[in-house]
């Protein structure tokens, strides 16, 4: 039996992990839940798993949620130090890490420093600090299991391989909604466009994403920490179907691919489960279902932020912090009609331009980058 944290239960990762807990009842148990401010369903989840600790970070959501949980004996707190304090607790066996954006980072450094095995959603907390995390998780022996369906694949085709080294790794990409698109389209899309995945149900950050195809330079960056590569040896490749979730690249120029339907719940379940693979009832792929698995290259020329994100992978230091800070601004910018599609990618790049470049950041200078890119960014909006 495992006891499982999990941050931003509420989320589109969050729901479905209960979803996977709540098939295994045998298996899993919650001990933890935390959101952001959504009240009713963070108090729904608690009634029906019953965790020991409820954490809300909006603080105004705090009465509504203790007066329906205090009766239930379930322990209610606010604000983002009790999430930190409450991942260290000894009753804790793993955390899920399904919060959206930089507000996973200290979190995630914390639950590591309690030394519990982390299932990494939260891909912002390893372009922020992977240098950090990684070095943080190695010294403290801790397990970090991802759960992006991409890096799942990867660490899925790698089990039994930790003697062979990689030549190179390819993360698929669906292509988002704009596929194929130019420049004159994307100018007048708005955030109702932009929000409708073709393969997958995700948050809004996360879709706003997949559109501007930064969700894969994301995933570039974080793909280079986890698994340990140059990022010259780690290429992207555009797969609308979305069934083959990633493939590496042996010595010897074997490939390995992990294929599937898409589905959260399975690199979920498998995070959770590490090293066994839980019997799940998921429709199963079939192949005449799909004759035409198709491939091409991204257009970097159109999807700007994903050569951004390459650039910044590759010059290291705060600058991808300095991309995802911009970013999540961006991003909030555009779901309220503050900014057009195009203009995510720019206040990126201004912003790149302007916060002033580290080399080898400690925790301090990346929180302090983190700050001045959102402050930068917000002038470049207003
Ligand atoms: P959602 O937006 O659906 O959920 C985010 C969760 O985090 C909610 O529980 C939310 O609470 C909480 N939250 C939001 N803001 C804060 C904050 N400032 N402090 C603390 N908690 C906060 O996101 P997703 O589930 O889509 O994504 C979660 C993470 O997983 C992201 O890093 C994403 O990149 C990654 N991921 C997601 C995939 C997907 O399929 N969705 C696939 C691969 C990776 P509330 O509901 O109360 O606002
Ligand atoms: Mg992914």
């Amino acid at each position: 039996m495992k006891n499982i944290a999990i941050l931003g239960s509420t989320g589109s990762i969050g729901t479905q992990a209960l979803e996977v807990i709540e098939a295994h009842p045998n298996l899993f148990r919650v001990e933890l839940l935390t959101c952001h401010r959504n009240a009713t369903l963070i108090v729904a989840q608690a009634k029906k798993f019953n965790p020991n600790v409820v954490i809300v970070t909006d603080e105004t959501i705090y009465k509504k949620v203790f007066n329906a949980l205090d009766p239930l004996k379930i322990k209610v707190y606010a604000g983002i130090e009790a999430v930190n304090d409450a991942v260290q607790m000894n009753t804790i066996d793993m955390v899920l890490t399904a919060l959206v954006g930089y507000a996973g980072l200290i979190p995630t450094i914390k639950a590591i420093e309690a030394k519990k095995p982390i299932a990494l959603a939260n891909k912002e907390t390893l372009v922020v600090a992977g240098e950090i995390i990684m070095k943080l998780a190695e010294t403290s022996g801790v397990p970090i299991f991802p759960v992006d369906s991409e890096h799942s694949a990867i660490f899925q085709c790698l089990v039994g391989e930790s003697h062979n080294p990689l030549e190179k790794i390819i993360l698929t990409a669906s292509g988002g909604p704009f596929r194929g698109k130019n420049l004159d389209f994307l100018e007048s899309r708005k955030k109702e466009h932009a929000l409708k995945h073709p393969n997958w149900v995700m948050g809004a950050k996360i879709s706003i994403d997949s559109a501007t195809l930064i969700n894969k330079g994301l995933e570039v960056i974080e793909a280079k920490w986890l698994f340990g590569l140059q990022t010259e040896q780690i290429e992207v490749i555009v797969h609308p179907q979305s069934i083959i979730h990633s493939l590496v690249q042996f010595e010897d120029g074997s490939m390995k691919a992990q294929i599937g339907l898409p589905d959260m719940k399975l690199p979920i379940q498998y995070a959770l489960g590490y090293p066994k693979r839980i019997p799940s009832d998921y429709p199963r792929f079939n192949f005449t279902d799909y004759p035409n698995l198709t491939f091409e290259a991204p257009n970097i020329e159109i999807f700007k932020s994903l050569q951004l994100a390459y650039e910044v992978c590759t010059s290291g230091g705060n600058h991808p912090c300095i991309l995802n800070a911009a970013n999540e601004i961006a991003v909030e910018a555009f779901l309220h009609d503050r900014i057009g599609f195009l203009q995510i990618s720019e206040v990126i790049e201004k912003c790149l331009e302007k916060v002033s470049y580290l080399r080898t950041p400690n925790l301090e200078d990346l929180v302090n980058t983190d700050l001045e890119t959102r402050t930068k960014a917000n002038e470049f909006i207003n």
